[in-house]
């Protein structure tokens, strides 16, 4: 496995050594893997003075063609390097290498390319305006870039999630600024690399290290920063939000979600089973998307549950590289402790625990990682905690409904509104209830099926704006209208 010993700021084209440096521990084994920089205040300072210069220099100059054609590199080379990256996201993360050879770095790499390719067709408006009083303009909209963009990122998709701001960023010509999250730093330093190895102008693309309550905090108030595009809990997105309330900056928003699977009597029982154990198990359940809350109809119930209890069972955990494991650790100690609160606080307030509900033992150097089992709990109501606040770990309570009213209702009876999965095979059935759905996205008999060009986001507490496609597109990007007006009279 790579180890990436020390890792280090990138601030202006160079790689810098910080004051100061806190552990990076591996989720596996409780061990030490490497030192992180805590990015200094002069740093962070240093990094937006880089990125507000290179908005000057040659990177202000380029071409959309050429930008466009710097970002396909950066993907070619993430390729090209595909087996670092591998294994550094496993390093931090513990996930499956499944997981991380298929969806991970792929995406990143997509990421790049989606974007470069977006921003050549990324055009104003242009429209011929008559007046009552007679005169007649042209008015046509410019994209300038909003400047230098604070991205702030979380753990559980790291490079994935960096990648899907960084890249519509500078496509659409701003500078950068990544902070990624102090559990996963590894990939993005390895991505600071390869925008250096690319000639990614200096300054252009900035890496500070840290943790979020010391760096992030001195990144969000940076009077220079022009806009912040973050990743992570609802709670801290409202403090970055009162954080930035009197720059009324742009920010986009994508937080967290308390996410219900339906299950209807007229579902395809095995894809169902299927589908709903990856949405609720996936990535140890670290996935804003996972399901935490199932609904099946009551004349399906019994034999649903059954078969996902089978399913759950069936998951192997494990090392990241042992074949079949399907799925790691949780990313910390401090989260182990905070799901297994949730595990036993269910069981406190009275939820029948169908599998799972601890940690596993595996009687060597993984009893100190950060493991923990698949579970699935019964018997609790909507307003329990459990049904109501995002635990973002392997478990999912299941209960049962009568109508489709009913469950439209129970299931947005929550403060999140991310996405919502409907198993059906009634079409009329799933063209009537997907759009009574309180969420930014819906998916019917699938999960985690992604398009690069849809609006991504969520309601409520899940998040403000959309990325993705066009979207992204137009938030990286600040439109100018340019009026024109012509003199009809002949000359
Ligand atoms: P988090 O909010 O703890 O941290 C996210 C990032 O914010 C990290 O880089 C962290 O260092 C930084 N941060 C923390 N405090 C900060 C502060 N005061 N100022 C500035 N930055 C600060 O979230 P997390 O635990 O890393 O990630 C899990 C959460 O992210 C879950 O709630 C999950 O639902 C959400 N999430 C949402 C989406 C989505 O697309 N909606 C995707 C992935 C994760």
């Amino acid at each position: 496995m790579n180890m990436l010993n020390a890792l280090h700021c990138y601030i202006d084209g160079k790689f810098q050594p910080s004051e100061s440096y806190f552990d990076n521990i591996s989720p596996i084994n409780g061990e030490k893997i490497a030192d992180i920089a805590e990015a200094s205040p002069q740093q962070i300072d240093s990094a937006v003075h880089a990125a507000k210069q290179a908005l000057k220099g040659d990177w202000g100059q380029m071409s959309v063609q050429q930008r466009s054609l710097l970002l396909h590199k950066v993907a070619d080379r993430i390729e090209a390097r595909l087996s670092e990256f591998i294994d550094a996201e496993i390093a931090d993360t513990g996930k499956s290498l499944h997981q991380v050879e298929t969806i991970d770095i792929p995406r990143a790499a997509a990421n790049f390319r989606t974007f470069a390719d977006l921003a050549k067709f990324h055009t104003g408006e242009t429209f011929v305006t008559d007046t009552l009083s007679g005169e007649q303009a042209l008015n046509y909209s410019i994209n300038k870039p909003l400047g230098v963009v604070a991205i702030i990122s979380p753990w559980n998709l790291p490079l994935l999630l960096a990648t899907w701001k960084i890249a519509p960023a500078l496509a659409c010509g701003n500078c950068v600024i990544l902070k990624p999250s102090e559990e996963t730093s590894s990939t993005a330093f390895l991505l600071a690399q390869v925008m250096d190895e690319v000639g990614i102008p200096n300054g252009v693309f900035n890496l500070i290290l840290g943790r979020g309550n010391k760096v992030g905090d001195l990144l969000t108030e940076h009077s220079k920063v022009d806009a912040i595009t973050f990743t992570g809990s609802s709670s801290t997105g409202q403090h970055i939000m009162k954080k930035v309330a009197s720059g009324v900056k742009p920010i986009s928003f994508e937080l967290g979600g308390k996410n219900a699977a339906i299950v209807f009597q007229d579902a395809d029982i095995d894809k169902a089973v299927a589908g709903v154990a990856r949405s609720s198990f996936t990535n140890c359940g670290q996935v804003c998307l996972c399901t935490e809350r199932v609904y099946v109809h009551r004349e399906i119930y019994q034999d649903f549950v059954e078969r996902l209890v089978k399913a759950a069972k069936a998951i192997k955990i494990g090392y990241p590289k042992e074949p079949k494991v399907l799925i790691g650790p949780l990313i910390s100690k401090q989260h182990q402790q905070k799901v297994l609160s949730y595990y036993q606080q269910a069981k406190k307030s009275g939820a029948k625990v169908l599998t799972g509900g601890g940690v596993p033992n595996f009687g060597d150097e993984r009893d100190n990682g950060c493991f923990i089992e698949p579970t699935i709990i019964t018997g609790l109501s909507d307003q329990d905690p459990i049904n109501q606040e995002e635990i973002f770990g392997p478990i999912c309570h299941v209960a049962m409904f009568d109508s489709e009213q009913e469950v439209i209702s129970r299931a947005n009876n929550t403060i999140y509104g991310l996405a919502a999965a409907i198993w059906t095979e009634n079409l009329s059935r799933a063209h009537r209830v997907a759009p009574k759905m309180d969420v930014g996205l819906v998916w019917v008999n699938t999960w985690f099926l992604r398009d690069l060009r849809t609006p991504f986001g969520g309601v409520k507490l899940s998040g403000i704006g959309r990325e993705g496609g066009a979207h992204s597109m137009a938030f990286y990007s600040e439109a100018t209208n340019i009026c024109i007006n012509i003199d009809k009279s002949e000359k």
